[in-house]
């Protein structure tokens, strides 16, 4: 490099807007990049104080992200470190899918919510290509651009899983999008993680609300089989070998068209194959990319043309109703069966109306009795204390830093 200081030079180009909102490991900002003109946001890590070390959650997003170019999956920009902070830009996106689906000023027609949708599965399609797993899918992670293209954001957790005896931490999901292994404290795991989440990603534009709203693991897996039927070891074989198995009361289940009264067929077929128990017999991405669901009409909606919500301009907290308070009975020890509940679904259903278009409108929530009976129960095993923490990141000493710096500066400011 000529360039004595690299990073000033770097720093100096983008000029500061406001805040977008805080991440998981920092302030996220909007800027412009003076050289372009070009609106980015920028990710701002800390590098945190000397003895803390740099975090290798970021590294891992700076590399993958830079292998990873495609139409919906977002772009990574540039990257560098600045005043001790690692500077991650990123085009800039408007909004995203969670403030899509929770605008009530937004109708979402069929063809719209499939195009969502096939989006999603586009960029997550592209992710298991190269061996990556996302396994941070939720809405807000999808992000929403000017034109209305959607595309997948935050692979902080994302990891290569190429290798067959590679383990992963598995509290590492959204609780309500987590798949039943991972609830299960399955160590090995594969695609099949983002799928499950594609899956409630879907239900959730269906219903346009957070589909199984667990409030610990094992209530969360009390609503999985309350919706779908306790898994049978025929169903899931491995099932019961998974270390936090917990065996479960037998609940049948509903037919799948009461739990999702506006689905076509087409997309209560594939809903199915998306949240099918066993992760090995679950469908693919690529293969739910060609469903026919797809392929049927109406055709999904030209991105341009989707509805989206007016630019947001701070950062948000979700309005979602949280927590209701756990409706299913944990045991003390893990042996004891637990009880899947079905309050979840009572209490929250959307009900749509179809208009002469076949579209549906006038979603009304009903509301049903379920503040008080359900109160929470003291959980003996709660899983998912780990789930919503940071995980603990390993740090490197300042001369690696220092060394690590000098990488990062070479390898994003020198052309490809
Ligand atoms: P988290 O780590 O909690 O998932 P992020 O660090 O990804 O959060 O994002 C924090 C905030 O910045 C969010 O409000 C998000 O919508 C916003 N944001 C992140 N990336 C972009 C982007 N490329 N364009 C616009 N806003 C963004």
């Amino acid at each position: 490099m000529t360039d004595p200081d690299p990073s000033k030079k770097v720093a100096d180009r983008y000029l500061k807007r406001e805040i977008l909102g805080e991440g998981t490991y920092g302030v996220v900002y909007k800027a412009i990049d003076t050289h372009t003109g070009q609106t980015v946001a920028i990710k701002k890590i800390r590098l945190g104080k000397q003895k803390e070390g740099v975090n290798f959650t970021a590294l891992r997003e700076i590399k993958l992200l830079k292998e990873l170019k495609d139409p919906n999956i977002i772009e990574l920009i540039d990257a560098f470190p600045h005043k001790g902070n690692l500077h991650l830009v990123f085009e800039f996106m408007e909004t995203d899918l969670e403030a899509v689906i929770r605008d009530r000023n937004i109708f979402l027609s069929p063809a719209d919510t499939k195009s969502y949708l096939q989006m999603t599965l586009k960029g997550l399609a592209f992710c298991h290509k190269k061996w990556v797993l996302h396994r941070d899918m939720k809405p807000n992670n999808l992000l929403i651009g000017s034109h209305g293209q959607l595309k997948l954001a935050d692979f902080g957790l994302a990891r290569i899983f190429g290798s067959p005896d590679r383990r992963f931490t598995h509290q590492v999901f959204a609780r309500w999008y987590r798949a039943p292994e991972l609830l299960f404290g399955a160590k090995q795991y594969g695609s099949g993680v983002d799928v499950w989440a594609a899956a409630c990603i879907f239900a959730e534009l269906l219903l346009r609300r957070p589909f199984l709203q667990g409030s610990s693991d094992i209530d969360q897996l009390g609503k999985i089989f309350a919706a779908f039927g306790t898994p049978t070891p025929a169903q899931w074989p491995d099932m019961v070998y998974l270390p936090d198995y917990v065996e479960y009361q037998n609940v049948p289940a509903p037919p799948l068209r009461t739990l999702f009264p506006t689905a076509s067929d087409d997309a209560l077929d594939l809903l199915s194959k998306m949240f099918t128990y066993d992760p090995k017999a679950r469908i693919s991405v690529q293969q739910a990319l060609e469903h026919r669901y797809f392929s049927s009409a109406p055709l999904p909606t030209d991105p341009e043309k989707l509805p989206r919500p007016a630019p947001k301009k701070e950062s948000r907290t979700s309005d979602f109703d949280l927590q209701q308070g756990p409706t299913v009975l944990s045991p003390p020890r893990k042996s004891r069966r637990v009880m899947p509940g079905r309050d979840g679904f009572e209490g929250n259903s959307f009900q749509g109306v179809k208009d002469d278009d076949g579209n549906f409108g006038d979603f009304r929530q009903t509301v049903g009795d379920n503040t008080g009976k359900n109160q929470p129960v003291p959980m003996s095993v709660d899983f998912s204390i780990f789930g919503l923490k940071s995980p603990n990141r390993p740090t490197i000493n300042s001369a690696d830093r220092s060394h690590l710096k000098r990488k990062l500066d070479l390898e994003f400011q020198q052309p490809e």
